[in-house]
């Protein structure tokens, strides 16, 4: 008999209205792993109203900062314990290799901690005025009901980069994560009730974006939408959240590009290229599958890249030697297939790899792979593959790689490989996305703010203003005169 989960709502386990649960598959053997529940528009009710009340309750409302950053910094302790089962699980639900994920879990306490830490230096100032009689000061206040929209690549993580700052805030939240990642959100959720959340603070509604995450986004009890997924759908929930006036946080895709110039260590820019594209599969938002080589090193770059992507060990991502998983699902395969030939009929060479994964394994794998003869007019460079695909290119000068990498609806991230300081900051000013790393890639920390320029989103995660994103400002005046009230019909200030 396999697990079956439903939905987390007020503390505990809530089983779908429809009755209906749905399956979620090993990505490399292709095991039937466990059943979720199949989530919908009544499911999502009961859990804002139960996430709304308790914005309400004095458990939760009148809780001091103190104790909130406490009940974060025990969420982390617990996530320390269980963090072999949880990385275990993610890598069993999306084919992550299970050191990435171990990885992840081993930092993920870290931005729990870190926001148990501002939980209470959330702050406003006092301002002055004009008027010496008046005080007038802000303070930040929670939205309300915050809903979490999360994608399949990094779940926990990525929730968190969510939740620690929404709750460190004094939200209350509902989560609809991936269909294809649901467990360890579920599980997440039962350890915030461990370490002590008041019920309904964090709730888990499982299913489909289509149902559970639509009736989600368009749920008039919603403060505010923090998502994270492709652009395609962050535009969609955009538009909803603008007819209501909610706010958004928007994490969407990327095509970054990772530039390696002339007087770059060829062989580190080699290994950034590697990890900018292959680690994880190329299955993340920051994949640098741009790859521009100043043409006197394009050779060397292109044959270092190659030659290690060949030896790539492909197979079981439980297994400590595999470099490279299978993708996370069958739509996936077939999408990264697609793009390859459609690069193929419109010029692009397979200079190495191409669908020849050689695993003895029956998921879905895909062989790292790289694209030469391409430019930016050929959808394998202007498109996501959300794959283990590099389209490699040569360019001569500063200005005009500048102009190549910018030139892309999307600005999430960008790689830059130089020696030269001059030219480091000089690019890093000049490249239109929201992290740019120099001589590394693919770097991330709860304490660095990122955010998605031009269609790669909208809002701030991590670091200190991510807490903004989860607050409203408030202006209080008040009046320390006694005086007898003049004229009522002009303006005060
Ligand atoms: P996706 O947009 O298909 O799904 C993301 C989430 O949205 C899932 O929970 C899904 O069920 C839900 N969803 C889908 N349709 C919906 C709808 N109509 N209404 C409400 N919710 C809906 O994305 P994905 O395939 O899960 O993730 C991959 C994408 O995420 C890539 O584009 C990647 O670049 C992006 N991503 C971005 C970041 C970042 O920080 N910028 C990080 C990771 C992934």
């Amino acid at each position: 008999m396999s697990q079956k989960y439903s939905h987390f709502i007020n503390g505990t386990w809530s089983e779908p209205a429809s009755g209906e649960y749905f399956a979620s598959t090993n990505p490399a053997n292709l095991e039937h792993l466990y059943d979720v529940a199949r989530g919908g528009e009544r499911d999502v009710h009961k859990a804002v109203t139960a996430a709304r009340e308790a914005f309400r309750s004095n458990a939760w409302a009148n809780m001091s900062q103190t104790k909130r950053g406490k009940l974060l910094r025990k969420l982390g302790d617990l996530i320390t314990e269980n963090a072999e089962e949880l990385a275990r699980s993610e890598s069993l639900d999306n084919g992550k290799l299970l050191r990435e994920m171990r990885g992840q879990l081993a930092s993920l306490p870290d931005y729990l901690y870190y926001y148990a830490g501002l939980a209470d230096k959330i702050q406003g100032s006092q301002i002055p005025t004009n008027d010496l009689a008046i005080l007038n000061y802000t303070q930040r206040e929670p939205l309300g009901v915050v809903a979490a929209i999360t994608p399949w690549n990094s779940p926990l993580t990525l929730t968190t980069s969510k939740l620690a700052p929404a709750l460190a805030a004094g939200n209350t939240v509902v989560i609809k994560p991936s269909e294809y990642t649901s467990r360890t959100i579920l599980r997440f959720a039962e350890l915030a009730s461990e370490a002590g959340f008041p019920d309904g603070v964090v709730n888990v509604v499982t299913g489909y974006g289509h149902e559970a995450g639509n009736a989600l986004t368009e749920h008039r009890d919603i403060a505010k939408i923090s998502f994270t997924g492709s652009t395609t759908t962050g535009a969609m929930i955009a538009q909803k959240a603008s007819a209501r006036f909610i706010g958004t946080t928007l994490e969407l895709g990327g095509k970054s590009p990772n530039i390696i110039f002339d007087d770059a260590n060829v062989s580190n820019a080699a290994m950034g290229v590697i990890a900018g594209i292959f680690a994880a599969a190329g299955q993340t938002c920051i994949a640098g599958s741009r790859v521009f080589a100043h043409r006197s090193i394009y050779d060397e770059l292109l044959e270092r890249v190659s030659e290690r992507a060949q030896s790539i060990k492909m197979g079981d991502p439980m297994d400590d030697a595999t470099e490279l998983g299978p993708l996370a699902f069958d739509k996936q395969l077939e999408k990264v297939q697609h793009y390859v030939k459609l690069g193929v009929s419109e010029g692009a060479t397979i200079y190495s790899g191409g669908d020849d994964a050689d695993v003895d394994l029956p998921g879905y794998f895909y062989s790292p792979t790289v694209l030469t003869d391409v430019n930016n007019d050929m959808s394998v460079v202007r498109e996501e593959i959300f794959g283990p695909v590099a389209a490699v290119m040569p360019f001569d000068t500063e200005d005009e790689v500048v102009g190549l990498a910018n030139d892309t609806e999307y600005g999430l991230a960008a790689g830059v490989w130089t020696q030269n300081l001059a030219r480091a900051h000089r690019m890093s000013r000049r490249l239109e996305a929201g992290t740019i790393w120099v001589n590394t890639y693919r770097a991330m920390s709860p304490m660095s703010p990122r955010q998605g320029f031009k269609n790669s989103g909208v809002g701030i995660e991590h670091g200190l203003e991510s807490i903004n994103e989860y607050t409203k400002l408030k202006s209080v005046w008040i009046n320390t005169s006694e005086a007898e009230v003049g004229d009522p019909f002009v303006m005060r200030g």
